[in-house]
């Protein structure tokens, strides 16, 4: 089933796509990470997320080798780390990317986190890149309520199409303001370590679900994260047996009694939370 969310500029992409932190870290496991970013992508998990600061461009660089004659097939996102958020340094760091890419674009370019560069420049950074037709739109990644709401005052900041922001159960406190503020904007959420980093997967209650709808808790764990609306999750698998599964996610139908049970072992938030960062 593909579940599809759109930006404010109109355009789509699936709901869930793939993350590549720590992919063509090690030589001898490159092989089954290429095999399983490829086959995420025959099975319509096109987006992909990625940044120059993984293994300093060698995630980049394998996703690169993936994407490789189907370019066209993907919505690719990268980050800039804050350091070079400026506009002496942003466009270089954005060459190098497209680089390792081997692309002349990026759908989507996201601020790693908050930078010691003013916002504002870090936003006419981005809109020369836009201009020289290098990236597509831009967005930023770790910024809370208040933080958005500073960006939005800048001027172009409206412009943001989306923040990517850690989300999964044991992590909900987005959802008392910052994720309804986004839904309300139509600005995709991006919900990063959507399985707690392989964390949640052995918590029993998951397991239990998982059991009760002949799945995987993998799968459990990201249909929860994508029962929000405007949420992208990027999981990252290293096997093709692992992005086969979480390929089917969203086949699993929680009952009243699910929901139930996931919401009073991970509470939802019931106040503003301080934004988890890993
Ligand atoms: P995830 O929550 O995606 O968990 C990844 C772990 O889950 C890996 O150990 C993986 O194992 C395992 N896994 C994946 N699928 C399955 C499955 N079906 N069954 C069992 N285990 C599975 O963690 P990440 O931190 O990697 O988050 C995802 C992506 O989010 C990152 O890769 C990155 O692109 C992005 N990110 C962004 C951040 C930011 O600051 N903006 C910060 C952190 C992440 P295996 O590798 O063996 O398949």
């Amino acid at each position: 089933m593909t579940r599809l969310v759109t930006f404010a500029d109109g355009t789509t992409v699936p709901a869930l796509g793939q993350g590549t932190w720590e992919i063509g870290d090690h030589p001898a496991r490159r092989d089954a990470e290429q095999q399983a970013l490829a086959r995420g992508i025959d099975l319509g998990l096109t987006l992909i997320d990625t940044a120059e600061l993984y293994g300093d461009g060698r995630s980049e660089r394998l996703v690169g080798e993936v994407i490789a004659g189907r370019r066209d097939e993907v919505f690719l996102v990268s980050k800039v780390r804050p350091e070079n958020a400026s506009e002496l340094k942003m466009m270089l760091a954005c060459e190098k990317s497209l680089e390792r890419l081997g692309t002349d674009r990026l759908d989507l370019y996201l601020l790693h986190w908050e930078s010691r560069v003013p916002l504002e420049e870090t936003v006419a950074a981005f809109q020369e890149l836009v201009d020289e037709g290098m990236i597509v739109r831009w967005g930023v990644s770790n910024l809370d309520l208040r933080a958005m709401k500073r960006l939005m005052e800048i001027e172009g900041g409206e412009d943001c199409a989306a923040n990517q922001l850690l989300y999964h159960l044991g992590s909900r406190g987005v959802e008392f303001d910052l994720l309804p503020w986004m839904q309300a904007r139509d600005m995709p959420m991006m919900a990063y370590s959507p399985l707690g980093r392989g964390g949640l997967l052995d918590h029993p209650l998951i397991r239990d679900i998982a059991d009760r709808h002949d799945a995987d808790p993998a799968q459990v764990a990201l249909a929860a994260v994508l029962r929000q609306d405007g949420v992208i999750a990027i999981p990252k698998a290293s096997s093709v047996e692992h992005v086969e599964a979480n390929a089917d996610a969203l086949e699993i139908q929680f009952d009243a009694e699910d929901l139930h049970r996931l919401d009073e072992a991970f509470p939802p938030p019931t106040r503003e939370t301080p934004l988890d960062i890993i």
